[in-house]
Order: structure tokens, then C-alpha cells, then sequence
């Protein structure tokens, strides 16, 4: 089936969605609502394209809608698998532009390996075989006929790399081996999402090699505080980096480091992880070096992951009831100028708006003039409202007249410990707007760090009993001692879906019994609990 037109993949992803969220969310009828609207709407393009179901109302219609809407995202023919809109795709590259950078600054370079993995490859380290399994993608026929070893899509690439480490690595001259692969992989989604959770998605793997246990263990919690800082200072996701509880570690790691980020339903996204392997695919491999004393000795590697899913995260920290709020580090535009302006004023508002969309791109600020002839003001304010742009500038003839710009910031989040609330919409001097639109967006990028910073501390909770235990994870997260063992996390997901999210890095020592069995705590100190994408 070829849908005809937008509003008919909206109404297909919201019927689905509704499916498989009725038993969760239990609101159905919200969302047939907002399909009703909609429906009423969708002879007149614009109230049928800027409506959104509120975020309160239902955060899995909003998030499901608005990654349509917002043109981030379309639907590939294949179930489960996305197209990346140019608009979504800048996003990646403003994210996937930071990381490399720290990437290599600290000593990695890239390379490429092979999609398709011997299927053998994958059976040499049986944890990491074990835990992928439900989710590889086989090819068992090509050229026209049957292959003699099946290939697997690669679900990640430790087995391919850690084979051709074996061959490249011989001395201890050659450590430490710092890789990075930008790469896509693929595992077969039983439940899809656009962006969070899709068949086929982006990503970035490192992997590295190293003479030591205390060497790969420094480059585990490097590769974390890369994604702690893209998070933080680029996505402004106010993360809390930690460790995994074995339980949820990855398939073959000793140790799984991770950041969490809260979305704005309370729930957690794991936005990159990074992974100790001791020796586990080393001897699998067969990765080994002669030391200086001439002793062969199996190296310490890791791997490290952060993929398309955190833009994902960057919608659902920041979006709210209108769309999307994008911090300005990561805006595909940062400011949109809306020229307002007909017959004989056209001309010169237009020529106004140019001559300041250039001074600002001088100054590497990411600006567009929305020069559709044939859509209103009014349509195109929403549109760059849902579209999550920082700042808009209204320019019609009798600001030119005045030499002013109207200015209205996509979000108004001042406490009043900062002196509250500033207008909604405030003229600017063209001469100097500039110099201004700086500072804004700076102070624009502060605001929403300080919006998802105060929503994550309001929502994270510490807990000494079941009760306020289970209270804390139904709305955030729960800070609670845990007696570290694998039933009794299981136990805790069984009644409340919540599983133990991290092991804080900077967690303060604290002993006394489990939150949920009394037994004395592991850990000496306390876990991040709450439910996750
Ligand atoms: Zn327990």
C-alpha cells in the first residue's frame, strides 16, 4: 500500500502505536481525539500538519506524531526500518561532528570494516553470540544460490574488528590500538520506534586494544566522558553516568558503563555505553602481544557505542505540547527569519531579512529565511515552533520602518530565581541584533539545561521503602540501596517494569538493607532505578 498523503501515515503510525502502547498507557480515547481533529482539519493543510497530541495527554502519540510532523523521520518499506528526513539527518551530523571531534582528539582514528560477518565470527565469544541471537538478520543466499557459511548483517562489529586486531597487533610497539568505525548495523526490532528503537540504525563503535587491565579500563571511562560531555554540553541532557548492575551488562563485557538520560515521561534512555572486556574477546580472538620480556600476553579491550537513538532522547528531554525544543548547539537552524510582507513591501523586507541572515552567518550562526511566497505568517510560525527552532525573527515593514526585529524565543522556562519570566516577544535594534541573537541563543542553551536539570532532580527520588519505592518509579527514577541480587532486580522489573538504570559514578558511600528484600545492600551505595526505553 502507497500511502497518499501525510496525514494517512499519521493516522497508520497513530493506529499502531495505539496498539501497542492501549495496554500500557491505557488512553486510548486521547489519541482517537486527536485523530478526529486531525481528520476534521485535513482539508485545511495547515491545522491538519501543526497539531500535535499534547504531551500531557499522551506522551506516546506526541512522540509518535511528532517525529513525522517535524520531519525528522519517514517510514522505510521494510517494517522497522526509517528514513532519515535531511532535516532529522542534520541533527546526526551536528551530534555525530562533536563526537568525532572528541573522538579524535584524544588519539582514535577511523576506519571501516565489512557489513557482513562470518556467522563462525559470531560463535567464537558464546556470551556475545547468546545475547545477540533473537536480533541478527542472516544472509543464506546470494549469486543465486546458497552460501556454505551463512553471514550475519553486523549487529556490532567486536568479532570482525577483534579478528582483524589479531592480525595487525604482533608487539607491544603496536598498543595501544585506538579504532573508531562510523558505521550502520542492524537488529531486527520485534517492537519499533522511530529513532529510539528501529532495525537499521547510526551509529558510532570504538574499539581499542590495550597492553593492560588498567589501560583499558582508563580507556572504558574516557569513552564515557566523551558522551557525557556531548550529552551535557551538546544534546543539554543532564545526564547521570554509572555503571551497569551484571545483570544488564553488555553481551561479553566485564564491566558496562553508561550515561542515563530522563525523558520527560519519567522514563530512562541509555544514551551510550561503553564496555570493558578484559580479556573475553581477546582469547576469543586471539588478540595478543610479545611483551618487552618476550612473553606473548592476551591484550585488554573495549568498545563503545553512542547511535541515532540519541536524537531521540534530544525530543523527548526538551519537546513539550507545541513539538520540538532543540537547544542551539544542536538547531539545524538556530534562527529562522520570517520576512511578513506584501506587493511593493515584499521587495524590501526580504532584501531586510538577507542582509541579516548574512551578518549572522558571518558570525557562524545557523539562520534561515523562510521565503515561501505561499504560505501565511502565521503557518509558518507554527511550523518553526514544531520544528523545535530556538530563536524567530519577525521582520515586516513596520519593524523596518522602526529598525527593529521582532524576537520571540520557542521556550520562556525562567524561574523566578533568575528573575522570572521574560516577554514572550521583545523588539531588537537591526544594528545591533547580532551581538544580541549571540547572547540570546547562549542564554537559550543555559535555559534548557536548566529546564531538564530541574525536571530530572524534581523526578529522582531517594527511597528507603517498597511504598515510596514504587511511587518514585511510576513518575522518575528511585535512588534506593539494592542487595545486588539477580532475583531480586528481576522481581523489582516484574512488579513495577523499573530495572536498575545505573550505579552512579558519583554516588556517596552508603550501606543498609535492600529496598525491596531487606537483605544488606551491595554496591555501597545507592542505584538509579526507573523504567526505560
Ligand atoms: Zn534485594
Amino acid at each position: 500500500m502507497t500511502p497518499a498523503t501525510t496525514s494517512d501515515f499519521l493516522a497508520a503510525e497513530r493506529l499502531r502505536s495505539e496498539r501497542e502502547n492501549q495496554s500500557a498507557a491505557g488512553r486510548p480515547a486521547a489519541s482517537l481525539a486527536a485523530m478526529a481533529r486531525d481528520e476534521r482539519g485535513a482539508s485545511n493543510r495547515g491545522a491538519s500538519q501543526h497539531g500535535v497530541t499534547p504531551q500531557s495527554e499522551d506522551f506516546s502519540a506526541w512522540y509518535n506524531e511528532l517525529v513525522f510532523k517535524a520531519e525528522l523521520v519517514d517510514r522505510g518499506p521494510v517494517r522497522g526500518t526509517m528514513v532519515i528526513r535531511p532535516y532529522g539527518y542534520r541533527l546526526w551530523e551536528l551530534l555525530q561532528s562533536d563526537l568525532d571531534r572528541r573522538i579524535k582528539e584524544t588519539g582514535h582514528v577511523n576506519a571501516y570494516f565489512p557489513l557482513l560477518i562470518p556467522e563462525s565470527y559470531m560463535k567464537r565469544e558464546a556470551e556475545h553470540i547468546e545475547g545477540f541471537a533473537p536480533e541478527l538478520a542472516v544472509v543464506t543466499h546470494a549469486g543465486g544460490k546458497d552460501l556454505d557459511e551463512p553471514l550475519i548483517i553486523r549487529p556490532s562489529s567486536e568479532t570482525i574488528i577483534g579478528e582483524v586486531m589479531s592480525r595487525w597487533i604482533s608487539s607491544h610497539r603496536d598498543l595501544p590500538m585506538l579504532l573508531n568505525q562510523w558505521a550502520n548495523v542492524v537488529r531486527w526490532e520485534l517492537r519499533p520506534r522511530m529513532l529510539l528503537r528501529t532495525t537499521e540504525f547510526l551509529w558510532q563503535e570504538g574499539h581499542t586494544a590495550h597492553a593492560n587491565a588498567d589501560e583499558a579500563m582508563t580507556e572504558t571511562m574516557l569513552a564515557l566522558e566523551f558522551y557525557r560531555a556531548l550529552a551535557v554540553d551538546t544534546a543539554v541532557m543532564p545526564v547521570i553516568a554509572g555503571e551497569k548492575t551484571p545483570g544488564e551488562r553488555f553481551a561479553g563485557a566485564e564491566r558496562t558503563f553508561t550515561i542515563e538520560a530522563m525523558m520527560r515521561d519519567g522514563r530512562a534512555l541509555q544514551a551510550g555505553t561503553s564496555h570493558f572486556m578484559g580479556t573475553n574477546f581477546a582469547r576469543a580472538f586471539n588478540i595478543q602481544y610479545t611483551a618487552q620480556n618476550d612473553e606473548v600476553t592476551l591484550c585488554h579491550t573495549t568498545s563503545w557505542g553512542m547511535s541515532s537513538r540519541m536524537i531521540g532522547g534530544v525530543i523527548m528531554t526538551h519537546g513539550d505540547d507545541t513539538g520540538l525544543v532543540l537547544p542551539p548547539n544542536l538547531a539545524p537552524f538556530q534562527v529562522v527569519i520570517v520576512p511578513i510582507g506584501r506587493g511593493e513591501q515584499e521587495a524590501a523586507v526580504l532584501a531586510a531579512a538577507d542582509e541579516l541572515a548574512g551578518r549572522l552567518r558571518r558570525k557562524d550562526v545557523r539562520v534561515h529565511v523562510d521565503d515561501r511566497t505561499h504560505l501565511s505568517p502565521g503557518f509558518k510560525f507554527n511550523d518553526w515552533e514544531l520544528r523545535g527552532v530556538p530563536i524567530r525573527l519577525e521582520l515586516g515593514p513596520r519593524d523596518l520602518e522602526a529598525g527593529t526585529v521582532l524576537m520571540a524565543r520557542r521556550l520562556n522556562y525562567y524561574p523566578q530565581a533568575s528573575g522570572g519570566d521574560r516577554p514572550a516577544k521583545e523588539p531588537l535594534s537591526l544594528d545591533s541584533a547580532v551581538a544580541r541573537l549571540s547572547f540570546e541563543l547562549a542564554a537559550f542553551q543555559e535555559m534548557v539545561l536548566r529546564r531538564a536539570t530541574d525536571f530530572r532532580d524534581e523526578r529522582l527520588v531517594r527511597t528507603d521503602t517498597w511504598a515510596d519505592f514504587v511511587a518514585a518509579v511510576a513518575v522518575g527514577w528511585a535512588l534506593a540501596l539494592h542487595c545486588g541480587d539477580q532475583a531480586c532486580e528481576d522481581e523489582i522489573k516484574a512488579e513495577t517494569t523499573a530495572t536498575a538504570r545505573c550505579i552512579p559514578l558519583d554516588g556517596e558511600p552508603e550501606s543498609g538493607p535492600c529496598v525491596r528484600c531487606g537483605r544488606p545492600s551491595a554496591y555501597g551505595q545507592r542505584v538509579v532505578f526507573g523504567r526505560s526505553y
